[in-house]
């Protein structure tokens, strides 16, 4: 159902920046008996809301039919994520000198990826999450679970037990839950009074920047800012307290919020950093809907004309970026080979739309179709070192954002985890008034390391 106020402020005033079309559910994969049906779908359009700052998808649909059947992914089977998780466990640990008479709790704890570092270290914790999958495999694995919806009702029953939480880890969650009020009003009701909440999104301001448009799906409801969030966590009794810009997923931010109002050094330069730009402000969204249409035209053309001359092109990764990605660019069934996933519960099925065949990614090599589009770019490095056979065989990658980059067998990677973009080091400061610096350098790290010669397709959108 589409909303018609701001689902923070309540405001009445959304304006439409972007509108990506009718669209499946991006994590909606079908059996192969469900191929002669037709999929549901709905419009896909992101709103930003004038009076408070919020960007937001105007579709809503009804979180059983998006969670509560076999969900499938398992936060385990990225190797990547989970040294990121213990990474962050350990600077948890050490910063708020968490020990044994601690407590965590973790909402959207999935299979337990997060909380088994806690649990090595003998620290109390709980994991609640509404996946029937990875519930049973956190028990299994000795990460206690709730099998639940977190929100303001699961916390009174938490403190109703006198479970006061002095951490509350929340990650790729405040985007997902359409009652944002009620979650966060579920941190502050499970908090101890000197309890802090941490909370990890992917970052709107990079979203816009790189033009990673296909990070807009329905499960993923909002896009935030420190704009945008300051008054939805305030509401609550909530401050802002410190910062982080993190790599993962293309670029997000590490929110640590609490009933202190500090802000740390780094939370001012930021949040002095988006009143520069004018997040807050609808014409900073101008130009967005233009940009992603030029992404997607380039990147049709490319596909299309290696087509073409007869190249086959499969894809790599069936996350619900890709479902946004395939589908926006409509290139019709059959025209990729297979799309290779990891996951052997997505292996045998279909991306929803436009229905690409799920396999093994040994498929790769035996298949070796000359391209191969990274439909996960955020873990560019890692799923190129893992194809390096293929890539020694004479197959390239093609990421498509911030613009389609062709990566030649031979082209040596950037080391960074995640993604050959963004860099390794934390963009610099921008200029005030300026969006172009660190975007800039951002692109030409990402052209040295991924395009060579006429392949360098690559360019700085904003390049001074
Ligand atoms: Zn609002």
């Amino acid at each position: 159902m589409g909303i018609v106020n701001c689902r923070s402020c309540g405001g009445d005033d959304l304006r439409i920046i972007l509108d990506l079309g009718s669209q499946p559910i991006a994590n909606a994969l079908l059996l192969e008996e469900e191929l002669g049906r037709p999929e549901a779908r709905y419009p896909l359009m992101l709103a930003f809301c004038p009076a408070c700052a919020l960007l937001q998808v105007t579709e809503t649909i009804p979180a059983d039919v998006l969670y509560r059947r076999e969900y499938p992914y398992f936060s385990s089977s990225s190797p990547a994520l989970l040294n990121h998780s213990a990474q962050h466990v350990e600077a948890l640990i050490r910063r708020y000198e968490l020990g044994p008479a601690s407590f965590v709790v973790e909402v959207a704890s999935n299979d337990g990826y997060l909380l088994r570092n806690f649990v090595e270290r003998g620290i109390l914790c709980l994991g609640i999450d509404p996946a029937d999958g990875p519930v049973a495999q956190a028990n299994t694995v000795g990460v206690p679970t709730i099998h639940d919806f977190f929100g303001s009702r699961c916390a009174e029953e938490l403190a109703g037990k006198g479970k006061l939480a002095d951490v509350v880890i929340a990650n790729n969650v405040i985007a997902h839950v359409d009652n944002i009020n009620d979650l966060v009003a579920g941190f502050a009701r499970l908090l101890k009074p000197t309890g802090i909440a941490v909370c990890e999104f992917a970052y709107a301001l990079d979203m816009i920047e790189r033009c990673e448009f296909d990070t807009i799906y329905h499960e993923h409801l909002f896009y935030h800012t420190l704009h945008g969030l300051t008054p939805l966590f305030g509401r609550h009794g909530l401050y802002l307290n410190d910062v982080k810009r993190l790599p993962i997923h293309g670029g997000s931010l590490r929110l640590t919020v609490s009933r202190t109002p500090a802000r740390s050094d780094e939370l001012q330069a930021l949040f002095a950093q988006e009143a520069a730009l004018g997040v807050d402000e609808i014409s900073f969204y101008n130009d967005f809907a233009s940009r992603v249409r030029a992404l997607r035209d380039s990147l049709a053309k490319l596909l299309v004309s290696e087509r073409d001359k007869g190249k086959r092109i499969a894809c790599y990764g069936a996350a619900a970026k890709g479902a946004t990605l395939v589908n926006y660019l409509d290139l019709g069934e059959g025209f990729f080979e297979f799309v290779a996933d990891a996951n052997p519960h997505k292996q045998g099925k279909y991306m929803p739309g436009q229905r690409i065949s799920i396999r093994h990614p040994d498929q790769l090599v035996a298949e070796q179709p000359e391209y191969v589009l990274l439909l996960v770019w955020n873990f560019a490095g890692e799923v190129m070192r893992q194809q390096a056979a293929y890539r020694e065989r004479g197959g390239s990658f093609i990421i498509p954002v911030p613009e389609p980059c062709i990566v030649r067998p031979g082209t040596p990677l950037d080391d960074t985890q995640f993604a050959i973009s963004p860099t390794r080091a934390p963009p610099p400061p921008l200029a005030t008034g300026s969006i172009g610096n660190s975007m800039a350098e951002q692109a030409v790290e990402v052209a040295k390391s991924c395009a060579t010669g006429d392949d360098r397709i690559l360019r700085s959108r904003r390049a001074p």
